[in-house]
């Protein structure tokens, strides 16, 4: 449930004040209406979920990853990741069965070329959601800097323009002066326990 701000202080006051004045907080909050609440959720028919930008290939993709949703093995070195998040269409409204073709670089900035090593195609469930586990990328030489930890995805779903993009970590001190970063593609994360956890939206 969304409160406006407009909402929250009228709520706040009534709580707030009959304590300031009376110096107790025995007195029933008042009940305020719905009707009183100037503004609400915006109806979906008129929201508005701005395109997830694109972003290179890269050299490295190929076609054809297996289908599943845990890239990394055991033998895999590295820390891991958990990336959750749903793909919406530009109303906000998630889009089932769409299909994310992920791959990256492992612990020590190398891909798998001659495998499936950290490749991977999934599908979104009947909410739009996905939820991968793999490892935190390591960072590869382009030229003569180091880009930064990144995740490549290619977005397809049904009726729409296939989306190729990254995604980046922020904090990455790499991430400045690297030519390909976009803003929005950077994810906050946050590591629980021995897991690093990051969330996406695309909008395609
Ligand atoms: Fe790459």
């Amino acid at each position: 449930m969304q409160i406006s701000r407009r909402g929250f202080l009228f709520g706040a006051s009534a709580l707030l004040l009959p304590a300031l004045t009376r110096g107790t907080f025995a007195e029933p909050t008042p009940h305020v209406p719905d009707d009183d609440c100037p503004t609400g959720p915006m109806p979906t028919k008129d929201a508005v979920c701005p395109a997830t930008a694109d972003n290179i290939e890269g050299p490295f993709y190929k076609s054809g990853a297996p289908s599943r949703a845990t890239l990394v093995t055991d033998r895999d070195r590295g820390e891991r990741l958990a990336l959750v998040g749903t793909v919406l269409d530009t109303r906000c409204r998630p889009i089932k069965n769409a299909t994310l073709d992920i791959w990256h670089a492992d612990a020590r900035g190398g891909y798998d070329n001659d495998g499936w090593g950290l490749r991977g195609t999934l599908i979104t469930d009947a909410k739009g959601r996905f939820s991968i586990r793999s490892l935190v990328p390591g960072r590869y030489l382009n030229g003569q800097r180091y880009r930064p930890a990144h995740i490549h995805v290619k977005v397809r779903a049904p009726g729409r323009a296939e989306l190729t993009t990254q995604l980046y970590f922020d904090g990455d001190p790499y991430i400045e002066g690297d030519p390909f970063v976009v803003r929005s593609l950077i994810m906050a994360h946050r590591r629980e326990g021995s897991t690093r956890h990051a969330s996406f939206d695309f909008v395609v």
